[in-house]
């Protein structure tokens, strides 16, 4: 092994959904990153090796328009875009590649690929380096940096370190959460291998090895397999073919790589060879051999997220970033548990903050963390875990970490300190981030100090004054009025509908988490009789499953299975932190385009950059799927059709107007166009020419900086 020693900023070690928008976030703001991921391809469980794909707040059912704008921002809303456009055909290696171009494409970033965080040296409780192998190369690298970022999702720099952390299920006296085991265990959500499968011209038969496992039609009985009405889910794969949760995920993967390929083909000679499915034409077309890991380790923070945390959508000072998908906990015994649904998804009222400190080890000072190994108990981290939100926090802390590397201090400290603090949160804000409840209050952007904001037209509730409104979507929504109405209506009062308010699309597998439905028969009834209200999470009792209705009020079931959650839509920020409003300009359909919108200032401003945020259907599930049904719900394969694509940037100097930004062709939501030279200007104006659709304009927002 040939020894080097490097040195950066900010050492990330895993280069999953966290640790690429956590180095990808520092590196752009100015910080040395090197990050060091253990397998040839960046992703994690969302990389063509384990294919899963990428949800977050928007939860299993889409958004309301202009009521609830649930998808994430910045860095993860940047690479939903470019793939949506750039990857029509839903490769997996597509999103391998978009991950790697924008890391080599960044000048601050160092990407070590095949590369194993595998050791420490601390001293006076920090660590000092890391240590790295690159087995294929036979290199060995020693790094030095100010600050050490574990997104490995199991932790194994942290371990290494020494830094405190937890594996399994707290007891549910520990956190007093509802929803945990009576008494503390070693339990884990279990691990997954997913299988894509292509329907051939010709029937195309399956010899299976001898040593998979042997399933009867029962077995599946609770889970969404091969029902009638719905899409079969083979070209998706059953993300409920889990095991290894009784295990130790880490020290157990080897052999649960075995189990799980006994268990995924044995599934797939069901399909095949026993079922009653119709799949003579269907063939294997890929099945991993990483198993995909739900869970392993979770540090043990400054702050350990919990369920009351979430349930009561808790005001953090320090928020980095939001959640909102359910609180998904799963048997830990998988398959093996065939009586019991392969999830339970108990919905939050509201979208909920994520602490800064949650990231920040409570034992090893330049220790910081994000992703499944958050400082969280599991019951908190059963809704953290998802993609998206794992994305939102890694990018939260890259931007604390790099704004305290700036200042030559340590995250511990800052994050002591209001002040940092709100220039964390403005700074997520600029970069596309949303924060419940926090809006613009960037002393740096001009837009803000403008005299008045014209437009050419608008509509009633988009007033060009609210591309200055300091939030960019529109949050405050009754994102469950629709179904739960239904819910509450036709089940709880009239208690006679024949069956369940149907999902919107009748397709199953859409998620992890899209539970097993109600068989048919089920008389709703029956179900709305197990529903009661409570004002109070504290007033549910062990082991219910809850839904949130759009009061805010908590549904609870008592004794039975949790109807389908897709019956259950999308939360929204709490009413008190939810600023109301459409939070955009909106010109008139009657007007057409194109359409400007103006600001102007009293006296001359100089300008040097000018951001513009459109819209792009945050309500709307966007993401990279191999499920049919899934995608389907989505616009795939072009731009969102709300977007302005078409745009010219003119500046006002001494009575002149002057072109200095013309963009044909835009996708994006965010874009930054920093002029070749700084100008003194009077009024800037951005006139929209072309949408990818939408009959009008939408500016979000728009931000001027010296
Ligand atoms: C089967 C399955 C289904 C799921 N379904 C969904 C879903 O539908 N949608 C959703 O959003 N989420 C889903 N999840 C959850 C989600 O995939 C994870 O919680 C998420 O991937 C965590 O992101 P992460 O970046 O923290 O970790 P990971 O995605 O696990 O990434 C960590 C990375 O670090 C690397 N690494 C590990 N050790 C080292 C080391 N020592 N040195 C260098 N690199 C290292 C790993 O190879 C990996 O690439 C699912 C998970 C599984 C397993």
């Amino acid at each position: 092994m040939m020894q080097h020693e490097l040195a950066c900023d900010l050492l990330v070690a895993g280069g999953g959904p966290a640790g690429v928008s956590c180095a990808l976030a520092a590196a752009r703001l100015g910080a040395r990153v090197i990050l060091c991921q253990d397998r040839p391809v960046l992703g994690g469980n969302a990389s063509s090796e384990v294919r899963m794909h990428i949800v977050g707040a928007t939860g299993l059912d889409a958004g309301v328009a202009l009521e609830t704008e649930l998808r994430e921002g910045g860095i993860v809303e940047e690479l939903r875009l470019d793939l949506a456009v750039h990857n029509a055909q839903r490769s997996p290696s597509m999103f391998d590649l978009l991950l790697y171009d924008k890391c080599r494409r960044e000048p601050n970033l160092t990407l070590l690929l095949n590369t194993t965080v595998d050791g420490a040296e601390v001293a006076g409780g920090s660590i000092q380096f890391v240590m790295a192998t690159r087995a294929s190369t036979e290199d060995r690298f020693r790094i030095r940096a100010a600050l050490f970022a574990d997104c490995t999702g199991d932790g194994r720099l942290g371990v290494e370190a020494g830094a405190p952390f937890r594996h399994g299920r707290e007891g549910r006296e520990e956190y007093g959460e509802t929803l945990a085991p009576l008494v503390a265990d070693h339990r884990t959500l279990g691990s997954t291998i997913l299988f894509q499968a292509r329907r051939h011209a010709q029937p195309m038969p399956f010899v299976a090895p001898p040593w998979i496992r042997k399933f009867k039609d029962e077995d599946f009985r609770l889970r969404p397999f091969g029902r009638a009405g719905s899409d079969l889910g083979l070209e998706y794969g059953y993300w409920w073919a889990e095991w290894g949760g009784c295990l130790d995920t880490i020290k157990d993967n080897e052999r649960i790589r075995d189990e799980l390929l006994a268990i995924v083909l044995g599934i797939w000679d069901h399909v095949k060879n026993r079922s009653k499915v119709d799949a003579s034409h269907w063939a294997l077309e890929w099945f991993g051999f990483l198993p995909g890991k739900r869970e392993s380790r979770r540090f043990v923070g400054l702050h350990v997220l919990t369920e009351e945390d979430l349930f009561s959508s808790r005001v953090f000072p320090d928020a980095i970033a939001f959640g909102g998908w359910p609180i998904d906990t799963h048997p830990p015994e998988g398959v093996d548990a065939p009586d019991l649904a392969p999830c339970e998804q108990h919905h939050l009222p509201f979208l909920y903050d994520i602490p800064l400190r949650s990231c920040l080890s409570a034992g090893v000072r330049n220790l910081v963390f994000a992703g499944r190994n958050l400082s969280a108990t599991h019951i908190a981290f059963a809704s953290t875990r998802v993609m998206a939100t794992c994305s939102a926090v890694g990018q939260g802390l890259g931007t604390a970490a790099a704004l305290a590397l700036r200042d030559r201090r340590t995250l511990a400290e800052a994050a002591e300190d209001a002040a940092f603090l709100h220039r964390v949160q403005q700074r997520l804000l600029r970069d596309d981030c949303y924060l419940i409840g926090v809006a613009n209050e960037d002393r740096d952007d001009l837009v803000r100090a403008a005299s008045a904001v014209t437009a050419s037209s608008h509509q009633p509730g988009g007033e060009p004054e609210l591309i200055r409104s300091g939030q960019t979507r529109a949050i405050h929504g009754r994102p469950s009025a629709r179904v739960m109405h239904n819910l509450w209506d036709d089940v709880l009062r009239d208690a006679a509908p024949s069956s369940f308010p149907a999902t919107p699309d009748g397709g199953s597998g859409i998620a992890e988490g899209d539970a097993a439905k109600p068989d048919s028969g089920t008389a709703s009834a029956e179900w709305g009789a197990a529903l009661r209200r409570v004002s109070d999470p504290r007033q549910v009792a062990p082991g219910s499953a809850r839904h949130a209705h759009d009061s805010g009020a908590l549904l609870v079931s008592s004794d039975r299975p949790a109807p389908s959650a897709t019956t259950i839509a999308a939360t929204c920020a709490p009413p008190d932190r939810a600023r109301p409003g459409l939070h955009r300009w909106m010109s008139d359909p009657a007007a057409g385009l194109p359409a400007w919108i103006e600001v102007r200032w009293a006296s001359v401003v100089v300008i040097g950059e000018i951001q513009l945020i459109f819209d792009t259907g945050l309500h709307r599930h966007l993401t990279l799927s191999q499920a049919d049904g899934y995608t389907k719900k989505m616009q795939w394969g072009r731009p969102q059709f709300e977007t302005v694509s078409d745009y010219v940037i003119e500046v006002q100097t001494d009575g002149a107007w002057t072109e200095v930004a013309r963009e044909r062709g835009n996708y994006q939501r965010r874009r930054v166009h920093t002029l070749p030279a700084t100008r003194a200007v009077t009024a800037l104006r951005v006139r929209v020419d072309a949408t990818h659709g939408l009959d009008h304009a939408r500016i979000l927002e728009l931000r001027a900086y010296r």
